[in-house]
């Protein structure tokens, strides 16, 4: 505390990001990055935009890569709206979309970043509790609210909520923004952009950090309608003009051009889950059904807690939230197989 700081600051709750150990050797399975790596044609791409254009200001519209995705995704380009990592995309959908004097709905178990931007930009978060089986409930979130946001597949638990289940939720919102909150998508979900152009209150955020391992490059989406795009590029313009670096639009327009690298990435982490999976159950861990690229697991007879710390002291460093409901739960995220291994030959010991 000091003197200097604004009101604001005394309140404030930080978001904690996962640890990011300098030690080497570990077994880094506890911040959802895809062990996989980026496409060497986006370090190629980006090698090639190292150079003296670095004294030039990037384009601040960051033209090519929103007609690259809104190639992708089948939309225009002004329905794209690009950020340094969807955290920023967020933060910006939280002050420009959110602010209706009424909660703002999340899951109680959800992205923990969500009221940590309630608490920055004052606004009221009302947390929906997961049924006991960790799923959304469509008849909870008919109820006065200023928005809408969720991650699907959900995060920490995995699990996904089926199109047809978001629309619901689309349709008993008609005059709130709902943002679907897709970092996991691509570990076998399916795409709300589909619907973006039948339900002008549905926002769409993805990013480059997960399935195509780029969380270094710091490059996320929004995709929706033209409206909501421009109340963001307002924000955007009256925040930070230039939010993508020269590195970031090249490595990620190459990303995008890059189809059979991702595929086949992608296709790696999902089978490695299932034997992440089936790995742990028959060490009698309970897995939650998951459509991303972590499991969200817990044992009957041990702590969380105690289990992460054993796996700690092995050099194994996987996810543990001290929070209500979910303190026997751990998060792990899928590693290449030799990860996983690790970590499967490691709990015997420990559960002995
Ligand atoms: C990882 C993650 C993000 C943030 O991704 P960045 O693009 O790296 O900022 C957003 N939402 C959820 C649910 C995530 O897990």
């Amino acid at each position: 505390m000091s003197r200097f700081w604004s009101p604001l600051i005394k309140n404030l709750v930080p978001y904690v990001p996962g640890e990011q150990p300098k030690m080497a050797n570990l077994v880094k399975l506890n911040t959802n990055e895809n062990p996989f790596g980026p496409s060497p044609k986006v370090i190629e791409a980006i090698k090639a935009e190292l150079g003296d254009n670095l004294r030039l200001y990037p384009d601040p519209e960051g033209l090519a890569l929103k007609e690259a995705l809104s190639a992708y995704h089948g939309v225009d380009p002004d329905q794209v709206f690009l950020g340094n990592g969807s955290d920023e995309v967020l933060a910006h959908i939280f002050q420009g979309l959110f602010q209706h004097g009424e909660p703002l709905l999340f899951p109680d178990i959800t992205y923990s970043f969500y009221p940590v931007y309630c608490g920055l930009y004052g606004i009221e978060g009302r947390p929906v509790p997961l049924n006991d089986q960790f799923e959304i409930e469509v008849a909870d979130y008919r109820q006065p609210n200023g928005g809408v946001i969720f991650p699907n597949p959900n995060a920490p638990t995995g699990r996904y909520l089926a199109l047809d289940v978001v629309e619901q939720i689309l349709v008993a919102n008609p005059d709130r923004v709902v943002v679907v909150d897709e970092a996991y998508v691509d570990f076998g979900g399916q795409t709300a952009i589909a619907l973006v152009n039948r339900y002008p209150n549905l926002l769409v955020t993805q990013t480059l950090s997960k399935a195509r391992s780029l969380a270094g490059l710091r490059v996320g989406f929004a995709v929706g309608h033209p409206d909501l795009i421009e109340a963001l590029e307002r924000i955007k313009d009256s925040f930070n003009s230039y939010p993508l670096d020269r590195l970031a639009l090249a490595g990620a327009v190459a990303a995008y051009e890059d189809e059979a690298y991702f595929e086949q990435s992608r296709q790696a982490v999902i089978s490695e889950r299932q034997r992440l999976t089936a790995g742990l159950e028959a060490l009698g861990f309970e897995v939650l059904p998951s459509k991303a690229n972590f499991v969200f697991v817990r044992h009957p007879d041990h702590a969380g807690e105690a289990l992460a710390q054993a796996l700690r002291e092995r050099g194994i460093i996987i996810r543990h939230f001290r929070k209500p409901r979910i303190a026997e739960f751990l998060r792990i995220t899928v590693g290449r197989a030799d990860q996983n291994d690790v970590l499967l030959n490691a709990l015997p010991d420990i559960l002995a």
